[in-house]
C-alpha cells in the first residue's frame, strides 16, 4: 500500500456527538464495510464451530452407535477439517479487516488532531497544557484504536456466538439450553456496575497521565533553567509527586479490574460445572445421548466462555468512551479562519499602520492595553520601550491577529485588520523573536521555512549574507546541507538569530517586529547583527521591542510603556530633553555600561552608547 497524504477528507467534526456510541460510529465512517465484513466472517467462523460439534453428536450417535453404516470415515474427517479450515481463515480475515478498521481510524483520527492542534487559537493553546494535548493525540488515539481492534469487534463476536450457539443448544434440548445460561444476567449485572466505576477511574488515570508528561516536557524544554538553578532535587519531587498519584490511580484501576475478574469468572465456572453435572445425568438416565452431551459440553464452552469475556469487554469499552469524550473536546474547538476576510489585496500593503485608542484583554483579566493611539508610516521604525509586564508584546502580537484587540480600530493601510486574512496579514509579517526557535533540519531547509516555494540557491545565499550567516554556513562541511539541533551542528546564540534573520529577508516582509533580537547574542556578533538587522529594516514598517536604551535610539518614534498604557513618546533627542522615564533608564544604562567599561578597562566596545545619536538602531 503506497503512502497518501490526501486519502481522508472526512472532517471529524461530523463525528461529534453526545452520544458516545453514535460517535463512535461515525468515527468509523469509510470503513463501515470493512467492519461489516469482518463481523460477518465472525459469524462464518462461529458457526464453523457450532457445526463442527454437532457433527461430533452425529459422528459418536450415528456413526459410531452404528445406525447411519453408508457415511463413510473419510467423510466425517474431511468433514472436520473443512470445519476447521473455514473456521480458522475466516477468523482470521475477520481480525485483520477488523484491524484495517482500527488503525484506518487511529491513522484519521491522529492526522486530523495534529492539524487541528496547530489550527487552534492561541487563546486555546494559553489554557491547554502540552502534556494534555499530546496525551489526547496518542494514549487516547491508541485507546480508541483497541476499541475498534478489540472491543467493539469482540462483543460483535461474542453476541454472535451467543445467538448461533444458543439457537444450537436449543435445538439439542430446550431444557439444557435453558440451564446454561441462567447466569448469564448476573453477569451482565456485574458487567454494568463495573463499567461505570472503570470509566470514572480510567478517566482520572488519563488526566494523571497527562500531569506526568506535563512535568515531563517542561522538565527537557526548561532543561537548561533547571540545570543553571540547580533544582534537579525539586524538580524530581515535583515528577516523583505526580508520579506518586499516578501510581495510585493506576493501581485504582487494577483493583477494580481484579475485583470484576473473578467474580465473573467464579460465576462462568459454576454455570459449567451446573451444567456438566445436569447434562451428564440426563444422558445417564438416558434422556439424551452420548453424542449430545458431547456436543453440549462444547457448545456450552462455546457460550459461557465468550460471555466471560463480554463483561471484561463491556468494562474495557468504558476506556474507548472515555477517550473518545478526550479526543472529541479538543476536535471541536473552534479553528483559528486563516482565509476568512472581506479584503484580500493582490499585492503587498505599503505598511501604514494605525492603532487609535485599542483596548486588548486577556479573556476576562484586567485590561492590558489602554487605548493606545499611534501612527506609523510606512518603513517607519518604532520602538517600544517599557518595563516587563507593561504591555508590548502584547502589542506586538495583535499586529499578526495571533490575539484581537477588543476595543478601538487598528488599520493597516487604513483597512481594519479584522477585515484581512489572517493568511495575508501573516504573510506581510515577519517576526525575529528573541531566542527564534530553528527545526531539526538543514540550514537551508530552515532559512526557507517560511516561503512556500522553491528557492534557488542563489537566494538563499543572497539572503544569508544580509544576515552576515554566508562565512559560519560554508565553514561548515556539509555547508546549506547542514543538520540544525540534536543530531546535527549547535549553532550558538548569534548564528540562531541571523538564520532567522535570513528567513526573514526571504520572506520579504513589509511589516517587521522585532523581540529585543539583540538582548541574548554576544558582543563580537552583535554588532554584525546590528548591521544585518538594518538590512532587514531598510523600506519596511518596523516595530521594535527593546530593553536598551541604546537599541532604540535610531527609531523614528520611541514610545515608552507603562502598566498598558504610552507614557512618553517621541524621538531619541525629543525624549531625554524632558524628564521621566526615558531619561531614567537612559542615564542608568549610561552609568551601568560605564562603569562597566572601566571594570572591563576595554577602550572602546561597539554597543556602547555614546550619545550622539548616530549609532544604528538596535
Ligand atoms: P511585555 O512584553 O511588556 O513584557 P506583555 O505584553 O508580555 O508585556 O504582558 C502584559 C501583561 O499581560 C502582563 O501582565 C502579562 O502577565 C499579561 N499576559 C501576557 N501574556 C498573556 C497571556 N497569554 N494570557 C494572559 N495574560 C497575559
Amino acid at each position: 500500500m503506497s503512502f497518501s497524504l490526501t486519502h481522508d477528507n472526512y472532517d471529524l467534526k461530523r463525528a461529534i456527538s453526545a452520544n458516545r456510541f453514535v460517535g463512535l460510529w461515525r468515527l468509523m465512517t469509510g470503513f463501515h464495510r470493512h467492519y461489516f465484513g469482518a463481523t460477518i466472517s465472525l459469524a462464518v467462523s462461529a458457526s464453523a464451530k457450532t457445526i463442527t460439534f454437532l457433527l461430533l453428536r452425529f459422528f459418536v450417535d450415528q456413526v459410531l452407535g452404528n445406525t447411519r453404516t453408508d457415511v463413510p470415515l473419510w467423510l466425517i474427517a474431511l468433514g472436520f477439517i473443512g470445519l476447521a479450515l473455514v473456521e480458522g481463515s475466516f477468523a482470521f480475515m475477520s481480525g485483520r479487516l477488523a484491524s484495517r478498521t482500527a488503525e484506518g481510524v487511529a491513522r484519521r483520527l491522529r492526522a486530523y488532531l495534529f492539524d487541528q492542534i496547530q489550527r487552534l487559537s492561541f487563546t486555546y493553546h494559553d489554557h491547554t497544557q502540552t502534556g494534555e494535548l499530546i496525551q489526547r493525540s496518542t494514549s487516547d488515539v491508541d485507546a480508541i484504536r483497541r476499541f475498534f481492534a478489540d472491543q467493539a469487534i469482540g462483543i460483535g463476536r461474542i453476541v454472535l456466538l451467543f445467538v448461533i450457539n444458543l439457537a444450537a443448544l436449543v435445538r439439542l434440548n430446550g431444557r439444557l439450553a435453558l440451564l446454561s445460561i441462567v447466569v448469564i444476567p448476573p453477569i451482565v449485572a456485574i458487567s454494568v456496575f463495573f463499567f461505570k466505576r472503570v470509566g470514572k477511574a480510567y478517566e482520572k488515570y488519563q488526566e494523571q497521565e497527562a500531569a506526568l508528561s506535563t512535568v515531563l516536557q517542561e522538565n527537557l524544554t526548561g532543561v537548561r533553567v533547571v540545570r543553571a538553578f540547580a533544582r534537579q532535587e525539586f524538580e524530581r519531587q515535583k515528577f516523583e509527586k505526580e508520579n506518586w498519584e499516578k501510581f495510585l490511580r493506576g493501581r485504582r484501576l487494577l483493583i477494580m479490574h481484579a475485583l470484576f475478574w473473578p467474580s465473573s469468572d467464579i460465576l462462568c465456572a459454576a454455570q459449567m460445572l451446573f451444567g456438566f453435572a445436569m447434562g451428564a445425568l440426563m444422558a445417564i438416565d438416558g434422556t439424551i445421548t452420548v453424542g449430545t452431551y458431547l456436543a453440549y459440553a462444547g457448545l456450552v464452552i462455546q457460550i459461557i466462555w465468550p460471555m466471560r469475556n463480554l463483561g471484561r469487554l463491556i468494562v474495557q469499552t468504558s476506556t474507548g468512551l472515555v477517550s473518545y469524550k478526550r479526543v472529541i473536546d479538543v476536535i471541536s474547538q473552534e479553528r483559528e479562519p486563516l482565509t476568512e476576510g472581506k479584503v484580500r489585496p493582490a499585492g503587498d500593503v505599503r505598511g501604514e499602520i494605525e492603532f487609535r485608542d485599542v483596548s486588548f484583554e486577556y479573556e476576562s483579566n484586567a485590561p492590558v492595553l489602554k487605548e493606545i493611539s499611534l501612527h506609523a508610516q510606512p518603513g517607519q521604525a518604532i520602538a517600544l520601550l517599557g518595563s516587563t509586564g507593561s504591555g508590548k508584546t502584547t502589542l506586538v502580537n495583535l499586529l499578526p491577529r495571533f490575539y484581537e484587540y477588543t476595543g478601538g480600530s487598528l488599520t493597516l493601510d487604513g483597512v481594519e485588520l479584522k477585515d484581512y486574512p489572517r493568511e495575508y496579514l501573516r504573510g506581510q509579517i515577519g517576526i525575529v523573536e528573541q531566542e527564534p526557535f530553528l527545526f531539526s533540519r538543514t540550514i537551508r531547509e530552515n532559512i526557507t521555512y517560511g516561503v512556500g516555494r522553491e528557492v534557488p540557491d542563489a537566494e538563499v545565499e543572497a539572503a544569508a549574507r544580509g544576515a552576515a550567516i554566508h562565512d559560519v554556513i560554508i565553514s561548515f562541511a556539509d555547508g546549506y546541507k547542514t543538520l540544525v539541533g540534536e543530531k546535527g551542528v549547535t549553532l550558538s546564540g548569534g548564528q540562531k538569530q541571523r538564520v532567522a534573520l535570513a528567513r526573514t529577508l526571504l520572506k520579504n516582509p513589509r511589516i517587521l517586529i522585532l523581540d529585543d533580537a539583540t538582548s541574548s547574542v554576544d558582543t563580537e556578533t552583535e554588532a554584525e547583527i546590528r548591521a544585518a538587522l538594518e538590512r532587514l529594516m531598510q523600506g519596511r514598517t518596523s516595530f521594535i521591542i527593546a530593553h536598551r536604551v541604546q537599541s532604540v535610539m535610531n527609531a523614528d518614534q520611541i514610545l515608552v510603556f507603562d502598566k498598558g498604557q504610552i507614557v512618553q513618546r517621541g524621538t531619541h533627542e525629543a525624549l531625554l530633553a524632558q524628564p521621566g522615564f526615558y531619561r531614567q533608564i537612559y542615564d542608568l544604562q549610561a552609568r551601568i555600561e560605564d562603569e562597566l567599561q572601566q571594570e572591563l578597562s576595554v577602550a572602546v566596545m561597539p554597543n556602547m552608547p555614546s550619545g550622539n545619536g548616530h549609532e544604528p538602531v538596535i
